[in-house]
């Protein structure tokens, strides 16, 4: 299907013709008659298949029939919302005076704020941003006639949740918005959960069997930790790919693999979400360019980012979230390409691979290094390793700006495929509800009514994300109130008077007895 078949105006058109478009994806050629007639939409189609368009055509085309109303993008991470602006740019082209701005972290608010005041047609930015303009009064979430969640699943899960419910709080009614979700991976769970935002949306699976791209051939090696570098320098001079993008776990391992490739005479670099925000931009930017061949990132850059001609993609680690296998190896093979993706199993990811090979419903090809016909290169890094002082540094990092909950942090290795099991099966058996009774459970679940959660979601959101030092330094000068004491300290019993020693000391070996009995089995 033609883009010219669509019910679309000459400016509209325009800005697609300038984009290079001329035929619809298929997502495109699905969605676009129901999200254009301004009905909600909940969409899942594979990595690259163009969803971006699908929103900012309608966006677009509203506008162009009643050149009034604000439309807003949300997206995990700054730099796909950098690159949603850009695509809007292009699309608009035939707008002259349509207005965007993007708002996300980690850069001053100056800029943004002069954007603001001008008032604009399309807002793009991540929620934490987005929320405190909202704060500040410059951004009225009320104003938005078009919701758009990109990566939706992203934005439901634990990390974002709260935000996404304090936005949703401050919009107006479902009713008088349309309310459209977009992602590669839209469980159940998330479908469920993003109903009481939407206004009877439709959900649309493009190819839902299809969950990576076909075009990918993806390849797996078992190989142990210490042999790990290794065979990616052998891998990468067989290959010698001229783009490749590098997965680890942590961002740790992001900077140690990208400073032994440097060692290694690759042209390495490395990706995270704490680093500056223009570097994070710039590096990327050089990337997207080809000016960057090689890029060792953490999951920050595993969800929605283009890289056109992308060849290679390396999973250095096996990610801890199934989800985020298909969105990392979604960077390559874009708009019908080709491309490749190698994961690195070793000892202590090999737990993720079960639950990603259950998700993707194919086993991943093994290759044994022998019979890929790789030779051993010598690594001029041999033995070096980086370990940051900062703490976090090692831990997990995912594809958006939000930290996980110390529940969800603290729920590493098999014990979180587990968790992510009982989820599953939650799920299976929320799927068979009727709407009323999803949404009783998730009432319950989220604790109260919705009131209640649009409640606690905005305590949070006042709760001091940037002004967080400001506030602990005038802790430190005035004196605490005492705190009241917690139920578990009341029960710790009084100290014992005088003469009442013995009992209270036998009294408590009986209870040492009995702890230990319960955890080593003794008497
Ligand atoms: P998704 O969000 O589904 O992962 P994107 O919207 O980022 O995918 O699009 C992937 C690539 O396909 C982009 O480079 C985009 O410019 C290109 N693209 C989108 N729609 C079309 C189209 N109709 N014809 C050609 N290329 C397209
Ligand atoms: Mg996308």
């Amino acid at each position: 299907m033609k883009f010219t078949e669509l019910p679309l105006s000459e400016e509209v058109l325009a800005g697609i013709a300038k984009a290079g478009y001329t035929d619809c994806t298929p997502v495109q050629e699905t969605v676009l008659p129901v999200s254009l007639s301004a009905k909600d939409v909940m969409v899942q189609s594979k990595t690259g298949s163009g969803k971006t368009a699908v929103y900012l055509i309608t966006i677009l085309e509203k506008y162009s029939r009643n050149k009034a109303g604000a439309a807003l993008i949300v997206s995990p991470t700054r730099e796909l919302a950098v690159q949603i602006e850009e695509d809007a740019r292009v699309l608009s082209a035939g707008f002259p005076d349509y207005r965007i701005g993007c708002f996300y972290g980690g850069v001053g608010y100056k800029e943004q704020n002069e954007e603001l005041s001008s008032g604009l047609n399309l807002y793009v930015g991540t929620p934490g941003r987005l929320l405190d303009f909202a704060k500040s009064n410059k951004i009225d979430f009320r104003c938005f006639d078009t919701i758009v969640l990109d990566e939706a699943d992203r934005m439901f899960d634990m990390g974002f949740y709260p935000d996404v419910q304090s936005m949703f709080a401050q919009m107006r009614s479902v009713k008088e918005r349309q309310t459209m979700l977009f992602s590669a991976t839209l469980s159940t769970k998330v479908r469920n959960l993003a109903w009481q935002y939407m206004n009877e949306p439709e959900e649309i699976a493009v190819h839902p069997e299809e969950i990576t791209v076909k075009q990918i051939t993806q390849e797996l090696f078992h190989v142990t930790k210490t042999e790990k570098f290794g065979l990616l320098l052998s891998i990468l001079k067989k290959i010698n790919p001229d783009s490749c993008l590098i997965f680890t776990n942590t961002k740790d391992m992001a900077v140690e693999v990208a400073k032994r490739l440097v060692m290694n005479g690759y042209k390495a670099e490395y990706l995270m979400g704490d680093m500056p925000q223009l570097k994070r931009l710039k590096t990327l930017e050089r990337m997207k360019e080809g000016k960057l061949p090689y890029l060792v990132a953490t999951d920050v850059a595993a969800r929605g980012l283009q890289i056109d001609d992308l060849e290679l993609v390396v999973n250095y680690d096996i990610p801890e979230d199934y989800e985020s296998y298909v969105h990392r190896i979604g960077r390559t093979a874009r708009a019908g390409k080709s491309g490749k993706a190698i994961t690195l199993a070793c000892e202590e990811y090999i737990y993720g691979l079960e639950p990603i090979e259950n998700f993707i419903q194919m086993k991943i090809p093994v290759i044994w290094p022998d019979e890929a016909g790789l030779e051993s290169v010598e690594d001029k890094s041999s033995g070096y390793h980086y370990h940051s002082r900062r703490p976090s540094s090692k831990r997990v990092e995912r594809s958006g700006e939000r930290r996980k909950s110390d529940k969800q942090r603290s729920a590493k290795g098999p014990a979180r495929s587990v968790q992510k099991k009982n989820e599953e099966k939650e799920y299976e058996k929320l799927s068979s509800m009727t709407l009323e009774e999803r949404m009783a459970y998730y009432r319950n679940q989220f604790g109260g009514d919705a009131k209640e959660n649009d409640k606690t979601a905005r305590k949070q959101q006042n709760a001091p994300r940037y002004s967080q030092k400001k506030a602990h330094d005038s802790q430190k000068k005035k004196p605490q109130p005492s705190k009241p004491q917690s139920e578990a300290v009341k029960k710790i019993p009084p100290r014992p008077q005088e003469g009442q020693n013995a009992e209270y000391k036998s009294a408590r070996k009986g209870l040492f007895a009995r702890i230990k009995a319960k955890i080593f089995g003794e008497k």
